[in-house]
């Protein structure tokens, strides 16, 4: 089961030099591409979905795919949420499976993205789960992601770098040194001293968004200047469409397969390409000795009704759970069934998915979790057997 804590596989590449490839995904053949191509190139990656994107797909299937895709995966994988624009959002992204999130509050002013940011990392951390934030601006240029980041550039400061990181407490940050999101015209002028200053002050995996267009060399020049990780969404889907554009050139009437037919190929070929260009191509196995395999538990309570408690008042008890409890942090699933075979000594039970081993502590003190234990649930049932289950 190769999907890894994202905080040891940054680590791992921001200690060795090369950048991990967040490859931003729109629906399962993207995924596929990218899979198939990460698998050629023997190269660790962070499969990536943008909230910016929700409007065109359902993030619950599309997450689902992934996590079951790097389970079955020999590569090491992350799930990342990017561009999370809210604390629910956070919340949502770590239930449906990532195990990495950013919240971007790129665009407002210093002291109100420190605020967002450090909130998001109470939360994302009481789940075990790592954040990255942004410090200054990258905006768009031009191509279908490009008018999401309105505006112009904005330069990091190493200064304000290294009070942004003290104060939210973010695993990794994404930097403004010259990358735009969308399209590039020419290539780049990148401010790679910014950056090492940067990447000195902080010694934390620094991230760069808008990392389609540049030369390998460039490429190259970021990772040694501690980028870990590189978003990449703009390439991919150019050559992805391009394959639908000659498609339809070719046949004006083509069907909807026949239209898709090249789309995998061209963005497993784009994968590979951009994985070999950052360094990342060869460093499957090492990666994956260094991380941790990320692990989920799930917390189960098998239990008793008490005597006299009636049909409906267990079935309103048991509804108001499913309700509650999905509601905690790092919670991403809640079962409650009956028993259908085994012993008699417990006729009902809760299994309850939590993303992370640090969710049972958070959950245990959660005050949605209390006041469902303590109110309703603990008198109805006093007699439980409660563990928790980590994957093994
Ligand atoms: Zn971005």
């Amino acid at each position: 089961m190769p999907l890894v804590d994202m905080r040891d596989l940054l680590r791992h590449a921001h200690a060795n030099r090369y950048a991990v490839g967040a490859f931003d995904l729109v629906d399962t053949r993207m995924l596929e591409g990218i899979l198939v191509g990460c698998e050629r190139a023997g190269a660790p990656a962070i499969l990536s979905v943008a909230e910016s994107h929700f409007r065109h797909f359902d993030p619950g299937p599309v997450l689902a795919a992934c996590v079951a895709a790097a389970r079955r995966s020999p590569l090491p994988l992350a799930i990342h949420l990017d561009h999370g624009e809210s604390l629910e959002s956070i919340e949502r992204g770590i239930a449906l499976g990532c195990n990495g999130v950013m919240l971007d509050a790129s665009h407002l002013p210093f002291a109100e993205n420190v605020r967002r940011t450090r909130a998001a990392v109470e939360l994302a951390h009481a789940c075990g789960v790592p954040v990255e934030g942004e410090l200054g601006y990258v905006a768009g240029a031009e191509g279908e992601d490009a008018e999401l980041h309105p505006g112009e550039i904005v330069y990091t400061s190493p200064d304000e770098a290294e009070a942004f990181v003290a104060r939210t407490q973010v695993d990794f940050l994404a930097v403004s040194i010259g990358t735009v999101h969308g399209r590039l015209r020419g290539t780049p002028r990148l401010d790679l001293e910014r950056l090492a200053a940067i990447d000195r002050r902080l010694g934390i995996p620094l991230v760069i968004h808008g990392g389609t267009g540049l030369a390998a060399e460039q490429y190259r020049a970021l990772a040694e200047r501690g980028v870990a990780k590189i978003n990449y969404f703009t390439a991919l889907a150019d050559a992805a469409a391009r394959t639908v554009h000659a498609a339809a050139r070719e046949d004006p009437q083509a069907g909807l397969l026949r239209l898709l037919r090249d789309v995998r190929e061209a963005v497993a070929a784009e994968t590979e390409r951009a994985c070999r260009m950052f360094g990342a191509a060869g460093r499957a196995g090492e990666a994956l000795a260094a991380c941790r395999p990320w692990r989920e538990v799930e917390h189960v309570v098998l239990y008793r009704p008490r005597e006299g408690l009636d049909g409906a008042e267990l079935a309103a008890m048991v509804e108001e759970g499913r309700r509650q409890l999905a509601k905690v942090p790092g919670v991403r699933r809640v079962f409650h069934g009956r028993k259908v075979a085994g012993r008699d000594d417990w006729p009902l039970g809760w299994v309850i998915r939590f993303a992370s081993a640090a969710v049972v502590e958070a959950y245990r003190d959660h005050p949605l979790h209390l006041a469902f234990a303590d109110g309703r649930f603990r008198p109805n049932a006093p007699e439980r057997l409660s563990l928790d289950l980590e994957e093994w």
